[in-house]
């Protein structure tokens, strides 16, 4: 029996999210997937596995508000930001029907998530410097639902101009929610959109403990909305997202003690990324580095080094970009410890 002819179309069509982990490689230094470079340690404290965990665990929700500036009923918490992405989806868009909108260069997964639920995408690529293209983006409004807005953008790390996010709220009016994806707030928390909240019902943010937290492998993200979207998500979240150690873990990891140790780690990185950055400059293989407010760099190397294999040969695994929108010749490297670093730079002088 072919069982492939009982998948539904859409997901017969269906490629994959090609997440780092899943394409896989063989080396020491892994700087493809915006990862922290060194494990935090963390112990179990609750020791009540026969039971179902909370639903929406009061410790978590409480410490994420106080730490975000924002009621706890402005908040879901979800197993990752990813869930975050598809749920908004499932609440809002009807399936064949409505659109997302999203503007590449950016994270895959608002396309993966649309194809795979079966909701159409509109495309709006930004402009060459990576904004927005509002003009583009307001003839393509039609049966659009959800405008997803990656800010710092994953890959190119830049930030989305405040003004223009603006502009686009007040496009989507009583049209379509904003998502502002803000994984890597943390690195440019200055840049964050949310007490605009206050203004904007149709504003939603999305946040996750995978980066400027290294929590990663726990999977834990929240969105933050006003409380008529928050209700609508709860409606549609699966009903215990979170498995009592991952809530253990990151109501640890959201203490005043954790909050600080993360500060620390946005520091390291911000520090590390400067550092490397001015070593790739000077290399005559690279031909451009992006500015990153975000724990990763762009970098544009030129035409004819195969650098990404070359690397990817001697255990080093960035991201190839190149064959994304826009990205020719780009490879992402996320920011690792010294020793990372350093291996990085050491291999592209043996291009040179
Ligand atoms: N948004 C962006 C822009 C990301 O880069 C990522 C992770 N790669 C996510 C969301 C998903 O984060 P999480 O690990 O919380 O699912």
């Amino acid at each position: 029996m072919d069982i492939n002819q009982l998948v539904r179309k859409n997901v017969q069509k269906l490629t994959p999210y090609q997440s780092a982990r899943r394409i896989g490689g063989q080396g020491d230094v892994w700087l493809n997937a915006n990862e922290y470079p060194v494990a935090p340690h963390f112990e179990l404290t609750q020791q009540t596995l026969n039971r179902y965990p909370e639903p929406q665990p009061q410790q978590v929700i409480r410490g994420y508000a106080q730490y975000a500036g924002v009621q706890p009923d402005q908040l879901l918490v979800s197993r990752g930001a990813d869930e975050a992405i598809e749920l908004l989806m499932r609440a809002f868009c009807e399936p064949e029907q409505d659109s997302i909108l999203y503007c590449p260069p950016t994270y895959g997964m608002y396309q993966v998530s649309a194809k795979t639920l079966g909701i159409k995408t509109k495309i709006v690529p930004t402009t060459k410097d990576w904004q927005l293209d509002l003009n583009g983006i307001e003839q393509n409004l039609e049966n659009v639902k959800l405008i997803y807005v990656c800010s710092p953008n994953n890959p190119t790390g830049n930030l989305i101009n405040a003004q223009d996010i603006k502009t686009l709220l007040n496009m989507a009016q009583d049209r379509a929610l904003v998502v502002i994806d803000e994984a890597y707030i943390e690195f440019s928390p200055q840049s964050s959109v949310v007490s605009w909240l206050t203004n904007y019902p149709h504003l939603v943010i999305l946040r996750t403990l995978s980066k400027a937290f290294a929590l990663a492998g726990l999977r834990c993200g929240f969105t933050i909305a006003n409380k008529p979207v928050i209700d609508t998500l709860q409606k549609v979240i699966a009903p215990y997202p979170l498995a009592t150690p991952v809530a253990d873990i990151a109501a640890q990891a959201l203490s005043k003690d954790g909050i600080n140790t993360m500060k620390l780690n946005v520091q390291y990185l911000n520090d590390q990324k400067q550092k490397f950055a001015d070593q790739l400059t000077q290399l005559s293989l690279v031909e451009k580095v992006y500015p990153s407010w975000s724990n990763y760099l762009c970098v544009k190397f030129q035409d004819d080094k195969d650098v990404f294999n070359n690397l990817w040969n001697q255990g080093i695994i960035l991201r190839d970009q190149s064959k994304s929108m826009g990205q020719k010749n780009i490879i992402r490297i996320s920011i690792g410890t010294q020793i990372e670093c350093d291996a990085v730079i050491t291999s592209l002088k043996t291009i040179e």
